[in-house]
């Protein structure tokens, strides 16, 4: 399903919201959480809804917070009478008070434009400058293999793969996006996202998560709210699998569990057991590899917990 089917649910944002517009300036450099701004715009003296200028277009904006860099992401909020947003293509998921996240694939250009459609039909834009970052890329005198599987494996494969493209479709309103995330579990980091082999020149997959190896069968929790998309065992490659969606595009997949403790539907917390860490599916020792999606793009979870201390 289309995510911008669900955007018709942020169609009632109050279009009399006054705008104080001194956060337009630098928003890169706003440092006030997004529910201070969303209260003071709120407790702001309704005004009658201005006159279309020039100038008013240049007081509204979005305010945010986060890592504009590959991979990152930010929290903020849309310009106050915004109907709908954009993030490049993709539409973004508005909530009542204008709140939403975006983010940025680990291979996102050097711009992208986050675009906001107002009441009155007009548009407001805004470039954001995405900063590169030094993957780990190792070259390798080796040929690339094939990749492709036996038609037995893929037989397997397809049905998995299937699940897992459903599960991270789904839309659950979960409103885990907006918190500050915490570390499923911390231990020794045995692999960074977006490490990278190439092969005689040709680009081998890069590696989509965070390998964290605290031991076998050590517990690990929900690293924000949300809901259970998907918990399965046996997976070809990932092993005993837990998909958790966190709203707004936003997903965690947490691979190779020894144990799941939640099932398909659960509503979890932040900080709940939801599994334990194993070496099931295609895995060379105990670990937890945890991904982070926003819609098509990868993310890093790094930026999302920061140091483990
Ligand atoms: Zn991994």
């Amino acid at each position: 399903m289309n995510r911008a089917a669900a955007l018709p649910a942020a169609l009632s944002l109050s279009v009399l919201l006054a705008c104080t517009g001194s956060e337009a300036a630098a928003p890169e450099t706003v440092t006030e959480d997004m529910a201070t701004a969303a209260d003071a715009a709120s407790a702001a003296t309704p005004a009658p809804p201005p006159a279309p200028t020039a100038s008013q277009a240049a007081q509204t904006g979005f305010t945010f917070t986060g890592e504009l860099t590959q991979g990152g992401y930010i929290r903020g909020v849309a310009p106050s009478s915004a109907v709908s947003a954009v993030l490049g293509e993709q539409p973004l998921e508005l909530a009542e008070d204008g709140s939403f996240f975006a983010a940025f694939d680990r291979d996102s250009g050097p711009a992208l434009t986050l675009k906001a459609t107002l009441a009155n039909g007009r548009t407001l834009e805004e470039t954001l400058t995405i900063a590169p970052r030094a993957w780990d890329i190792e070259r390798v005198n080796v040929a690339k293999g094939t990749g492709g599987g036996s038609e037995a494996w893929w037989a397997k494969r397809e049905p998995e793969w299937l699940a897992i493209k459903a599960a991270r479709e789904m839309e659950t309103g979960a409103t885990g996006w907006s918190q500050d995330f915490i570390w499923p579990v911390k231990g020794r980091i045995s692999g960074r996202f977006g490490r990278q082999r190439i092969y005689r020149g040709e680009p081998g997959s890069y590696h989509s998560g965070l390998d964290i190896a605290p031991g076998a069968g050590v517990a690990y929790v929900a690293p924000a709210d949300g809901v259970v998309v998907l918990a399965r065992t046996g997976f070809s490659l990932e092993g005993g699998l837990i998909i958790i969606d966190h709203g707004a595009g936003l997903n965690s997949a947490f691979l190779h569990s020894s144990r799941i403790v939640v099932t398909e539907g659960q509503h979890v917390k932040q900080g709940e057991h939801i599994g334990n860490v194993g070496a099931t599916g295609r895995a060379s020792g105990p670990h937890l590899h945890w991904s982070l999606k926003w819609n098509d793009a990868r993310l890093d979870p790094l930026l999302f917990v920061g140091p483990q201390n």
